[in-house]
């Protein structure tokens, strides 16, 4: 299976290795940070085109009180997914084509990809629990 790692590299490791911690093979950082990781419009498209696991992505900006609101419930949420999903940020301000290329029209804007596809998306902040739910829904549905 392929994994982007914060530092842009396409890692591939076996299934199995899923469980271990797995490790980036160039930058030697943790694949999994319990974090979201902030990416670049680039880095964005890497990301949904190579990940075998689901693609959270929150579209938000600095000036966005609701956004700034939600960033600690997210957070929150990519400790608890663990290994399960690739929890990413993209600050819309910093790079404004990815608003355009993605069809943003309000932040924040939640979608998430699977194997390429957008499976599904909400605008507004959630709380972690309907974040939670909603998340299952789109990857059952
Ligand atoms: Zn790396």
């Amino acid at each position: 299976m392929k994994l982007v790692c914060q530092c842009g590299t396409v890692n591939q490791f076996s299934i199995e290795k899923l469980d271990q911690t797995p490790k980036c093979g160039i930058c030697h950082q943790n694949l999994f940070t319990g974090e979201p990781i902030e990416v670049t419009s680039e880095r964005l498209i890497k990301h949904i085109e190579h990940s075998a696991l689901p693609v959270l992505i929150d579209f938000w900006a600095p000036w966005c009180g609701p956004c700034v609101n939600f960033a600690p419930i997210y957070s929150e949420f990519a400790k608890t997914t663990g290994n399960q999903l690739r929890i990413l940020k993209v600050n819309t301000e910093a790079n404004q084509q990815v608003g355009i290329d993605f069809n943003i029209r309000s932040i924040p804007t939640l979608a998430l990809f699977l194997n390429g596809e957008e499976k599904g998306r909400m605008s507004g902040a959630m709380k972690l629990g309907q974040l939670q739910q909603w998340v299952v829904q789109q990857l059952n549905g």
